[in-house]
This record gives C-alpha cells, structure tokens and sequence, in this order.
C-alpha cells in the first residue's frame, strides 16, 4: 500500500508534515503524540500506509511484529520496564481509532484502570 497522500501519519513519514520524532528505521517510525493522555504518549507507526488491523495481510505479519519490537527499545530508552506501560490499538471509530494508518500507542508515566474506559 503506498502513500496516502490524505493521510497525516504518511506526510509525517514523508517529511512534510513535522513532528517529535524519536525513532525511524527503514519499517517504521515512532514519534511523540501531539495531544498526550500520558507524561509519555509515543506513537510506533508503520511506514507502509495500512489504514487498520483487518487490512493487514500476511505478508505484514513481520512488520507488524517489528512494530511491538520498536516499542520496547523505544520503551527500554525512556526507562519505563520498573513502573509498566500500556500499548494500545484503538480500531475502528467505534473503539476511538481517528487516524487510520496503524499504530501502537505506548502510554507511561500515570496510573492506569482496567477496564479502560
Ligand atoms: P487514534 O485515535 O487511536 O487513531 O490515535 C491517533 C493519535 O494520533 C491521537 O492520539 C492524536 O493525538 C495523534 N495525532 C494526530 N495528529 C498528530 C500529529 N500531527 N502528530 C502527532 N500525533 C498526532
């Protein structure tokens, strides 16, 4: 899937769009939310515009392993093993997914309730 051009996190990508960047290799970016829920709100995102989980093929299955991967390097560099940290997937706009381009978001730093609200 390439580019789409309507997409936010694919200009982002693609440079023109800027933001917090804190991680990027040849799959996937990671940079910090502009609107964040948490004293850590960082977002792993593929480079590869899949707009949900039920657009993922099995062709994806590597990239979408390397994406947890990156969030726990991205994880281990900000010291967040000792007090825990939630990786969310929100899917579909009825469970809050407002960008859809895949994406982790790893969340730290504050208490957290289950079940999520
Ligand atoms: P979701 O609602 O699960 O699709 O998550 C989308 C996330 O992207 C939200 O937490 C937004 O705050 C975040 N977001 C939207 N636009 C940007 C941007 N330009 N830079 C960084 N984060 C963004």
């Amino acid at each position: 899937m390439s580019a789409d051009p309507n997409c936010i996190f694919c200009k982002i990508i693609e440079k023109k769009t800027p933001a917090s960047v804190v991680h990027e290799d040849e799959h996937a970016i990671a940079f910090e939310d502009v609107n964040p829920q948490a004293p850590v709100h960082t977002l792993i995102v593929p480079k590869k515009h899949i707009p949900d989980i039920h657009s993922i093929t099995v062709a994806d299955r590597e990239l979408v392993g390397h994406l947890f991967f990156v969030a726990r390097k991205i994880a281990a560099q900000k010291g967040l093993e000792k007090n825990g940290y939630r990786m969310v997937i929100n899917n579909g706009p009825g469970a809050g997914q407002t960008v859809l381009h895949i994406h982790l978001h790893l969340l730290s730093g504050r208490a957290f309730h289950w079940p999520p609200g």
